[in-house]
C-alpha cells in the first residue's frame, strides 16, 4: 500500500500540524516546501538567500526554483513508497509540474486533502502564531498577502483534483486530535 498525498489549506488552517500527524500515522515522510526553504535560509546558502527575498514579503518563490527543489526531493529513496506534500503545489504551473515529476518516476498521486477554515479564524490563528514563533514572514502584510495568494492561486487547484476524484475536503476547525481523526478517515476514503 502506498500513500502519495498532497495536503492543502490556507496559512493557519493547521496544515503543517495535520501533515505531520498524518505522516506519523501512515509511516511516510512529510515534504514541506516551507520547511525546505527555511532550512536553506538557516544554512544561508544561495537558495536560502533567494527564497528569503520572496518569503519575507509573503510572495511565492519562483516556480523554476521551487519545482527543481521538489523534483530533487521526490527522487530521494525515502519517499519512494509514499509521502505527504505540504505546501506544494501552490499554483496551476506547480500542479502540472508535480504531475510530470510523478509521471517521470512512474507513479501518481493517491489523494489530496483540503483543510478549510474561515478567513477571520485564520487571521486570528496566524497572529497568535506570530506572537509565539516569531517567524520572519509572519508580519501582518505578509500574512494577508499569503492568504490572498492562497485564494487566488492555490484554492482553484481543488477543482482540478476534484475533477480527478482525488479530493477530500476536511473542516479544519476543532481540536487538533479531532481534526486529525477527520483527516485520517477522509484519506482512507479517497484511496478506495
Ligand atoms: P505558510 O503555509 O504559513 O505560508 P509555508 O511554510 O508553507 O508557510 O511557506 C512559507 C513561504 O515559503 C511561503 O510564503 C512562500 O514564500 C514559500 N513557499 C512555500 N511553498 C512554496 C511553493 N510551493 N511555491 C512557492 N513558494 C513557496
Amino acid at each position: 500500500m502506498s500513500y502519495r498525498l498532497v495536503i492543502m489549506g490556507p496559512q493557519g488552517s493547521g496544515k503543517g500540524t495535520q501533515a505531520a500527524l498524518l505522516a506519523d500515522r501512515l509511516g511516510v515522510p512529510t515534504i514541506s516546501t516551507g520547511d525546505l526553504f527555511r532550512a536553506h535560509m538557516a544554512a544561508q546558502d544561495d537558495l536560502g538567500e533567494l527564497a528569503r527575498s520572496y518569503t519575507s514579503r509573503g510572495e511565492l518563490v519562483p516556480d523554476e526554483v521551487t519545482n527543481a527543489m521538489v523534483r530533487r526531493r521526490l527522487a530521494e529513496p525515502d519517499v519512494a513508497d509514499g509521502f505527504i506534500l505540504d505546501g506544494y503545489p501552490r499554483n496551476c504551473f506547480q500542479l502540472d509540474e508535480l504531475d510530470d515529476i510523478l509521471a517521470d518516476l512512474g507513479t501518481r498521486l493517491d489523494g489530496v486533502v483540503e483543510l478549510t477554515a474561515e478567513r477571520d479564524e485564520l487571521m486570528a490563528r496566524m497572529k497568535h502564531r506570530a506572537e509565539i514563533e516569531h517567524r520572519e514572514d509572519d508580519t501582518d502584510e505578509a500574512i494577508a498577502r499569503r492568504l490572498d495568494i492562497y485564494d487566488e492561486q492555490t484554492a482553484p487547484l481543488t477543482a482540478s483534483y476534484g475533477a480527478r476524484g482525488l479530493l477530500v475536503t476536511v473542516d479544519g476547525i476543532g481540536e487538533i486530535d479531532e481534526v486529525a481523526e477527520r483527516v485520517a478517515r477522509a484519506v482512507t476514503g479517497v484511496r478506495n
